[in-house]
């Protein structure tokens, strides 16, 4: 894990926030490479929930919305976390994140545990006599709940489908740790797929198989993966049955998403609270019913750094140590390095107009300092998953090598073919 925090760093995949003023506990920032990194795996999930299904829309709805809402959800209820204290040291833990009764840094102590509400508070309005206290949501599906009826009556979907967003959510966590695992500000995947209560359970089984074929295809080895099943004495107050999918991080198996069947709690509860009527009205059936929920609810962030996990590798090439992160190329920040063998002769100017061409239909970087074996370790390093060499044989013609980040064997390709060769691989269109 220190290795790949210190890589993270290094190379601008993901740093602390405000790290001038010594950072602020439980944010995070996506750097150059994360950032692309992040986008890809946003892009790739939205392909494959969303875009190419006919049962699934989207919604981009705001983080802060009416104080209400987290009354009728539940959560200024019961989104409570147990928290001791040790009397010793004087920190500060989460009491079902422990394993015996003593403080397990020295030892010490713990206090009896007290109710603590974890969502972020905010205050909205400018004058203190009108501005009106609310919270940055916990999670983003209440505003899939709230907006189901706009939803539903604007568009032509009918039961079942799905309501997918991607967005911020925010939790005062009370130990953030393990890099971006636990995080205060994070993102979220989720999708409110809307049945009959008679088909939830072909529903629920339907979304694992989906789910688990999605990390597969990421490029996560299976046997870093699990399922997880809620005992139902430990269930959320909203939820008839939840699985977890787990990776086995360096420091242990986390949850990376819940899969949940909320039943009609959620509908009902905005119901009699709003008082508008969010029941689905079936015109073939003619009969009007609140729709089952089954809920997918994934991690970006835990997602992200369970792909950084699995694909940090480390071997040996001549001789000479290589750190090579094996991206699936879909999901690869950058997707070719290219570089001149030698910068004079003119191959310098072939390569930098081959990359500017490239660039266009994805990102690439262009390079010629160095040795070449040290510029495709730098592009290792990175992930990079093709490295393109524009050498002698290229002025005579046309053709350049196209070297593989894992099996480092090239291929000579005519470098009107490269864009098409590298499309191919680094499309989400492959499962
Ligand atoms: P945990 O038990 O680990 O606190 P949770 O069960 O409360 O998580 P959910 O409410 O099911 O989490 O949220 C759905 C998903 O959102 C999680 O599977 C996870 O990927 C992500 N998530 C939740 N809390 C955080 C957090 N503090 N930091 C990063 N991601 C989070």
């Amino acid at each position: 894990m220190d290795k790949l925090v210190s890589l993270c760093k290094r190379k601008g995949f993901i740093f602390q926030s405000s790290g001038i003023y010594g950072g602020i506990n439980g944010c995070w920032d996506f750097g150059p490479l994360g950032v692309e990194l992040k986008r890809n795996l946003k892009d790739d999930w939205w392909y494959h929930f969303v875009q190419v299904r006919d049962d699934m829309v989207g919604l981009d709805a705001s983080i802060i919305m009416h104080p209400q809402v987290w009354v009728a959800s539940g959560h200024v209820e019961a989104f409570h976390d147990m928290l001791v204290d040790c009397k010793e040291c004087k920190k500060r833990f989460r009491e079902d994140h422990l394993e015996g009764d003593r403080c397990p840094d020295c030892g010490g102590e713990l206090t009896e545990p007290r109710a603590f509400n974890s969502m972020l508070r905010t205050r909205l309005g400018v004058s203190d006599d009108t501005a009106v206290d609310t919270y940055l949501r916990p999670e983003t599906c209440q505003s899939i709940f709230v907006d189901f009826k706009e939803i539903y009556s604007s568009s032509r979907v009918k039961i079942p489908f799905g309501i997918a967003q991607i967005g911020k959510s925010f939790r005062n966590e009370v130990n953030p740790r393990n890099f971006i695992f636990r995080s205060r500000e994070f993102e979220q995947m989720e999708i409110e797929f809307f049945c009959r209560e008679e088909d939830e359970e072909f529903w629920f089984e339907r979304w694992q198989e989906d789910i688990w074929k999605w990390y597969v295809n990421l490029g996560i080895r299976e046997s870093r993966l699990r399922w997880y099943e809620h005992p139902k004495e430990s269930l959320a107050h909203y939820s008839k049955r939840t699985v977890d999918v787990e990776y086995e991080f360096p420091f242990g198996w986390g949850e990376l998403q819940g899969l949940a069947n909320r039943g009609t709690y959620d509908l009902t509860q905005h119901s009699r609270h709003s008082g508008k009527d969010l029941s689905f009205f079936d015109q073939e059936k003619n009969e009007r019913f609140i729709p089952t929920v089954i809920e997918p609810s994934a991690g970006v962030d835990r997602t992200a750094l369970a792909v950084l996990c699995d694909a940090y590798d480390e071997d040996e090439v001549n001789g000479e140590k290589r750190v090579v992160m094996r991206f699936h190329p879909k999901l690869a920040p950058i997707k070719a390095g290219v570089f001149p063998l030698v910068k004079k002769e003119g191959l310098a100017e072939i390569a930098e107009e081959l990359e500017r061409k490239l660039r266009r239909k994805f990102p690439t970087v262009y390079d010629h300092s160095g040795a070449i074996g040290r510029r495709y370790r730098r592009m290792d390093e990175i992930g990079t998953p093709f490295g393109i060499c524009v050498d002698f044989e290229t002025r005579e013609n046309g053709t350049v090598t196209i070297r593989e980040r894992d099996s480092m064997e090239q291929v000579r390709v005519p470098m009107e073919e490269v864009a098409e060769y590298i499309g191919k691989r680094i499309s989400f269109d492959q499962d």
